[in-house]
């Protein structure tokens, strides 16, 4: 399998990369996001014979179809070591070997656990997977990587749990002091692992976002110190998602040939366009339901057309703070396939958006294949969130986070008699204990393992929201890479 750009190409030379070239990089050179150059497809007969597959083989069965550049007893290896019990251990069900455990409400409603991971959010998944991926293609070239972030809460906890002892690897994680929930905070600082290391800065996220920014734009520094990002836009991090499609896919049916619909928390676009893998690779999708909070650029894209990215000062902060996202990194993707994969029509596109504009598809006949893809959407509000969190309590005697519960409330509105609806759980309620108070009246329980994290001994550094401290920070805990 070889990878393209959504904007033309994947190199300089204009050749399409394989799988391992484009594990570490972000962007491509010309701004796009990496993709394959087709989808392999799944025929009904090989679907069914997947049925019975344990999580990690069922993994290795669709990965290894993008990751073909790396030897099947490897990637059997590296997949073997992220998705075991012991590392999803946290499950509401106790089905720990499943990974990823389907619970059943009622009959044709259903949620997929996720968040067993830990850091107890679904980003674990493709992290987890992420880090075997990254210490063994470092090894393979002998090199190092110093990856920085910033992060307002999840990303980061994963991210650093997923690095943490990992050789070749450092982790500079930016972030802002004071402003993370304490129950994240303890999660992050309590890490004493040598290759972590945790930065408050003096500032808000956006701040320490900059200084990230800033740093990868110093082409120099970041060269000399091979400085790499696990954000949201890599490749690898968006296949590992599609399996778990699969995977609910077979928990809630009983034969081929049905189709369920998926709903889905969505932020950046990551989750629901691996549900967007999943189906045009032949999974029987029959709708794809991307569910937004207040901050609702994606629901008002499926509603209109309209692609309208909103600026730092329009985006607010909600209950469901992991979706306070107004630009949907991923959504190009998506984009590319509905333009029928042409990268000139998605340059022009965002050649409007990197100038902080819009674009508006609505009356042209790409428009038409949104409904195609399967794809609806709708939002959800503070006060919807916190009446699904009761009413899922009430009805169901299951405690779900907010961010899980705007999927569960789209879902609802959306729900089609006869078709089995599975909600993506994102997060398990013990992150998000306030506003589960707000809504039960009582604080989430805590999985085996989290009491008291709050009293465990921290380490951190504090600096101010300055780009030059941090590069400084990075200079003298980081080897400089021998060909500097
Ligand atoms: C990251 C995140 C989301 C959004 O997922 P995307 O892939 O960015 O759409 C939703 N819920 C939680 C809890 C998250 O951490």
């Amino acid at each position: 399998m070889k990878y393209v750009s959504t904007r033309g190409s994947m190199a300089a030379d204009g050749r399409p990369q394989p799988f391992l070239q484009i594990l570490l990089g972000g962007l491509a050179p010309d701004g796009g996001l990496a993709m394959p150059e087709h989808y392999p497809r799944v025929s009904a007969g090989e679907l069914e014979s997947w049925r019975g597959l344990a999580y990690p083989d069922l993994a290795f069965a669709i990965i290894s179809r993008f990751a073909d550049d790396i030897p099947a007893a490897d990637l059997r290896r590296l997949i073997g070591r992220a998705y075991t019990p012991g590392i999803f251990c946290n499950t509401g069900t106790g089905r720990a070997a499943d990974i990823t455990p389907l619970k059943t409400l009622e009959p044709g409603l259903h949620i997929l656990e996720l968040s067993n991971g830990p850091t107890l959010a679904f980003k674990d998944i493709a992290m987890q997977l992420l880090g075997n991926l990254f210490e063994y293609a470092l090894a393979r070239s002998s090199s190092e990587l110093n990856i920085l972030g910033a992060t307002s809460g999840d990303t980061g906890s994963a991210a650093e749990y997923a690095m943490r002892g990992k050789r070749g690897i450092r982790v500079f994680m930016l972030s802002p002091e004071g402003k993370m929930s304490p129950f994240q905070t303890a999660q992050m600082f309590s890490l004493q692992d040598a290759n972590i290391f945790n930065i408050a800065v003096r500032g808000v996220f956006d701040e320490c976002q900059d200084m990230v920014k800033a740093v990868s734009n110093d082409l120099d520094f970041k060269s000399r110190y091979r400085i790499g990002t696990v954000n949201s836009i890599n490749w690898a991090r968006l296949v590992a998602q599609v399996v778990y499609y699969f995977k609910g896919y077979f928990a809630a049916t009983a034969a081929g040939g049905e189709e369920v619909s998926f709903a889905v928390p969505s932020g950046n676009f990551g989750n629901v366009c691996a549900g967007h893998v999943a189906r045009m690779m032949g999974l029987p999708i029959r709708r794809l339901i991307v569910a937004t909070n207040e901050n609702d650029v994606l629901d008002e894209f499926f509603r209109t057309g309209v692609y309208r990215p909103r600026r730092a000062a329009e985006t607010y902060s909600t209950s469901s703070p992991s979706m306070d996202i107004s630009k949907a990194s991923n959504f190009e993707r998506f984009v590319f396939d509905l333009v029928g994969r042409d990268p000139a029509a998605v340059s022009a596109l965002w050649r409007e958006v990197d100038a902080g504009g819009a674009f508006s598809l609505a009356g042209s006949p790409h428009w038409a294949k949104v409904s195609e893809f399967g794809f609806a959407s709708g939002s959800s509000s503070h006060a919807e969130r916190i009446a699904t969190i009761r009413r899922m309590h009430g009805e169901f005697g299951v405690l779900v986070d907010t961010h899980t519960a705007d999927g569960i409330k789209v879902g609802m509105e959306q729900r089609e008699a006869g078709v089995p609806l599975i909600c993506l759980e994102t997060a398990l309620p013990a992150k998000f204990a306030a506003s589960i108070e707000e809504a039960v009246g009582f604080a989430p329980p805590r999985p085996p393992g989290f009491e008291g994290i709050e009293d465990l001994p921290r380490r951190f550094s504090v600096m101010d929201a300055d780009a030059a401290q941090i590069k400084r920070y990075i200079a003298s805990h980081a080897t400089a890479a021998a060909s500097a």
